[in-house]
């Protein structure tokens, strides 16, 4: 990719006579950014973060995994997150808004997960904490400037900024989230057209939580034609918390809804019984943000000197909480492949290819259960787990955030599919309505 020659750079790399070299430029401090900046900063490379907002700021995507655990832990962020006391997340919880259904997973019940709690974070501050980590650990980070043009030649990259200045890395990490900076300029990004979505969203004090451990649950409530999400962010004595409330729909029924977000997400609230039973106290204590959660995927992860991790590889229906847990997965398996290149002189092709293959597949875990999720035989088996071979097993094992189990894993999942299909053919689980109570 040559986007713009830069005839200041010296070919050989080195950068002009007052320019800095960095091995890695990062574009974006979200999650993978800053994953990314502190793996590379801890293994003694110097890298630039630029990101284009002040932190703190306010970000969509408040539930982990527990998997993401292991990766804290190896950033050094075990200590940090623990402190900051966010509430945690012991499993989650699916139900039909009819409330003819429902179930919970347990992460710490699931014989082939490893890893058995999660935190659910206000991202304003979670994603300030790992930033201020990353500089922490030696990253220079720059707030406030957006990167306006990538350009790259054969020994490096050469970005330009919103404050007019200049910046040059031997490799660039774009972790620019939803802005897929580089993917759009490549031209590479694929909506996936039947995930048009939106969501309507807003923080309530006062919900109504479950008693005891239950009160960190993430609780999903499915209806006919939206779900909603309600994340606790802090958990209360006396059983109730300030929690995310939102719902996701399809954009042509937001449209055609003609509500304002405020006036639609107040109603369908009241449509919806487990929903509105839980917020009965509750009063909004923020504004209803609205916005577009189009799934894509962009049809390369990589060219020579930039890769592409979190969102601006490619970005899935947040229902089962991915998106965080994935975009430092990714960051983290980008990060080894930017180190092996280094090491080997090269411009990261070889290593990138096999970094693409690897995460290509770890979404496409979480893309089957998301199109799943939408289609009725898929709820009617994942609301109805079964200990029968270990099912229910796997499938909490892959909402905890295990990608990578084994085939004792895949060929669960695999024959979990498998009955998928044929539910749509013939009941092997009781069949239920989607539809409202009457
Ligand atoms: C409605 C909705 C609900 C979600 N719920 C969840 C959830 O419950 N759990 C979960 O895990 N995930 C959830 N997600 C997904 C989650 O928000 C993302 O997957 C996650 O934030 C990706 O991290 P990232 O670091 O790749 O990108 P981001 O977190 O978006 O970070 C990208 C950063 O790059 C910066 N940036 C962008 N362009 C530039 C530029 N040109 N120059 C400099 N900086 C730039 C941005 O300011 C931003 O700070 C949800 C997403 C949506 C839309």
């Amino acid at each position: 990719m040559v986007l713009r020659a830069d005839p200041q750079v010296d070919p050989a790399g080195g950068g002009t006579e007052d320019m800095k070299v960095h091995d890695v430029v990062v574009i974006g401090g979200g999650p993978a950014g800053s994953c990314a900046a502190t793996l590379l900063a801890r293994s003694g490379h110097p890298v630039l973060v630029l990101e284009r907002e002040r932190f703190p700021r306010f970000h969509v995507g408040e539930s982990l995994l527990p998997y993401n655990t292991e990766i804290f832990d190896e950033l050094g962020l075990g200590p940090k997150l623990a402190a900051a006391g966010f509430p945690v997340k012991r499993g989650a919880q699916f139900h039909l808004g009819n409330g003819a259904k429902g179930t919970s997973f347990v992460f710490r019940n699931g014989r082939f997960t490893r890893h058995g709690e999660a935190y659910q974070v206000e991202r304003s501050r979670f994603d300030e904490i790992l930033l201020r980590h990353a500089a922490e650990c030696g990253a220079e980070v720059r707030e406030g400037v957006a990167v306006e043009s990538v350009a790259t030649d054969a020994d490096g990259v050469t970005v330009r900024t919103s404050d007019g200045e200049t910046h040059r890395g031997r490799f660039l990490v774009d972790a620019s989230g939803r802005g897929n900076l580089t993917g759009n300029q490549e031209g590479v990004k694929v909506m996936n057209p039947k995930l048009r979505k939106v969501a309507v969203f807003a923080h309530f004090e006062g919900v109504q939580l479950d008693p005891g451990t239950k009160g960190g649950d993430t609780v999903i409530v499915r209806q006919e034609r939206h779900w909603f999400w309600l994340i606790p962010l802090r958990v209360d004595e006396g059983g109730s918390g300030r929690v995310s409330v939102g719902v996701v729909m399809d954009r042509d029924d937001f449209a055609a809804s003609g509500e304002t977000g405020e006036a639609l997400l107040g109603r369908l609230v009241a449509e919806s019984p487990p929903v509105a039973e839980r917020l009965r106290s509750a009063r909004r204590e923020s504004a209803v943000h609205v916005t577009s959660d189009f799934s894509y995927r962009n049809t390369r992860f990589w060219s020579p000197r930039c890769v592409r991790v979190g969102d601006a590889a490619g970005f899935i229906d947040p229902i089962f909480s991915s998106g965080v847990f994935l975009a430092m997965f990714s960051a983290r398996a980008a990060t080894r492949a930017v180190r092996d290149s280094i090491r080997a002189g090269d411009d990261g092709a070889a290593a990138f290819a096999v970094y693409e293959t690897r995460i290509r597949s770890a979404l496409s875990i979480y893309q089957e259960m998301v199109d799943g999720f939408y289609t009725q035989p898929f709820m009617e088996l994942f609301l109805e787990p079964r200990a029968k071979l270990d099912l229910a097993a796997a499938v909490n094992a892959v909402l905890a955030g295990e990608l990578e189990g084994g085939w004792k894993l895949r060929w669960r999942m695999w024959l979990f599919f498998r009955l998928v299909r044929l539910q749509a053919r013939f009941p092997l689980v009781p069949r239920f309505s989607l539809a409202p109570a009457a």
